[in-house]
């Protein structure tokens, strides 16, 4: 089924994230993933810790998804979007006009989370030329990610996305400094004050805030203050600037909340959903704004929004992610992240004492090891998986997000292998 050769292949031929051609990293072949496991061409069953990438939130195979995704199959799998639409596109962006905060009644359909962050971007932008104004700077955090695209990649953190590499070609926007107090610190006011400087002195010029709300996920697996985000919605409506809250990572449970904006109590402006979308089953992301915004984008010299992908709105990912969505609206998501947020602070805070460990941090179903050297994610990587689990550490990261259906036992595997792996020199860099 798949053979040594196929290996081969796959490092002669083919790229994977972030990886080089010369001296690929070695890749498990997956031929299966069933709940909570991953199975390995040679049989071996892997613990899942990573929800592909916070997408799998339901876990794999789920025969639900699985119907959706057959039945929308028996009638149709894709149409063009353009002068076309269809109930599954309906469906879901019912369901996503009905989950989001009120003031968000207008949907598009994306394809990827980078492209929902095009999409969010190109939005503010003509929401200005609609009022008469030409503004292109945005303001975000250090230490944020928003996806690789071109666009997305210029409001990434500039130093974890390689700026440099694109001086001159990159859009050159604002970046606060990234928020130093914890989720769960004493709040201090000094914290905003970067922010605060940046949006004073040129709010004049800025079309829109973007940020992902609480959690910096890619730039560091960050929990921030709820105040921060507080203090950004209220210069955002002093100087009335737009909000986009990229929930691409947080969005549907995985902080605890079903948006981590809700930590908050903040609505922003236009808003990015992606990964846990489809339940992880296929790329889909959608991009929501008011109808203000809408109104006024309609007003710019273009007439219309000027995005229209080919696999707009396909089929088959609107009527997965409906019914992914009809999932989450049952609710049993609440109890599932509150037992893993409590088992990960059980067993994952208490690797705090150990030498190796600068930080522990959980944060509803998400659970980090911040430790004091970059990790040598082969060896830690082989460990892993030799340990039954499925954990892709990076930087001087180990971090958990498992699919949110995890029993107590399968977790405590998890955790049970990123202490184990603390004691070895080998998995950490010099
Ligand atoms: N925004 C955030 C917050 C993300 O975590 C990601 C993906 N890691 C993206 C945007 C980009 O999404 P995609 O990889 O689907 O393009």
């Amino acid at each position: 089924m798949f053979t040594p050769d196929d290996l081969d292949f796959d490092r002669q031929h083919i790229w994977h994230p972030y990886t080089s051609m010369r001296d690929p990293l070695p890749c498990y072949p997956v031929v299966a993933a069933q709940g909570c496991q991953l199975q390995l061409a040679d049989g071996r069953e892997l613990v899942d810790g990573m929800s592909s990438w916070w997408a799998a939130i339901h876990g794999y195979n789920h025969p639900r998804l699985n119907q959706a995704l057959q039945q929308q199959m028996a009638q149709m799998s894709h149409v063009m979007f353009g002068g076309i639409t269809h109930p599954a596109a309906v469906a879901l962006s019912r369901q996503l006009v009905a989950m989001t905060p009120e003031a968000l009644e207008c949907v598009f359909l994306a394809d990827s989370g980078s492209i929902a962050v095009e999409v969010a971007m190109k939005m503010a932008l003509q929401y200005w030329l609609g009022r008469g104004e030409r503004r292109q700077t945005f303001l975000t955090l250090k230490r944020g990610y928003h996806g690789d695209t071109f666009a997305a990649m210029a409001v990434c953190d500039p130093e974890n996305s390689m700026h440099s590499l694109w001086r001159g070609y990159l859009p050159e926007h604002l970046f606060a400094a990234a928020p130093q107090c914890g989720f769960t610190d004493t709040w201090d006011d000094a914290d905003f004050s970067d922010f605060a400087r940046l949006a004073e002195q040129h709010h004049r010029d800025i079309a829109a805030v973007i940020l992902e709300p609480i959690v910096q996920g890619a730039g560091g697996m960050r929990f921030y203050h709820p105040r921060y985000l507080q203090q950004v919605r209220a210069l955002c409506d002093r100087y009335g600037l737009l909000l986009i809250a990229d929930e691409i990572a947080t969005g549907f449970g995985r902080s605890g909340k079903l948006f981590a904006c809700e930590h908050a109590g903040v609505t922003p402006d236009i808003l990015c959903l992606g990964k846990a979308l489809t339940g992880g089953m296929m790329t889909l992301a959608a991009t929501l704004t008011t109808r203000e915004v809408a109104d006024t984008i309609s007003r710019s010299a273009a007439g219309c929004f000027m995005h229209g992908p080919t696999f707009m709105g396909n089929p088959l990912a609107c009527a997965v992610a409906a019914e992914s969505l009809a999932m989450v609206a049952e609710g049993e998501w609440q109890t599932q992240v509150a037992a893993i947020e409590q088992q990960l602070q059980r067993e994952l805070l208490p690797l705090q004492l150990h030498p190796a460990v600068a930080q522990a941090r959980v944060l509803g179903a998400i659970g980090v090891i911040e430790t004091h050297q970059p990790v040598n994610m082969a060896a830690l990587q082989q460990f892993f998986v030799e340990r039954g689990v499925w954990i892709r550490p990076f930087g001087r990261l180990i971090y958990l997000m498992p699919p949110y259906l995890i029993s107590a036992q399968a977790l405590s595997q998890l955790t049970r292998a990123i202490r184990d792996a603390l004691d070895h020199a080998g998995h950490f860099q010099p």
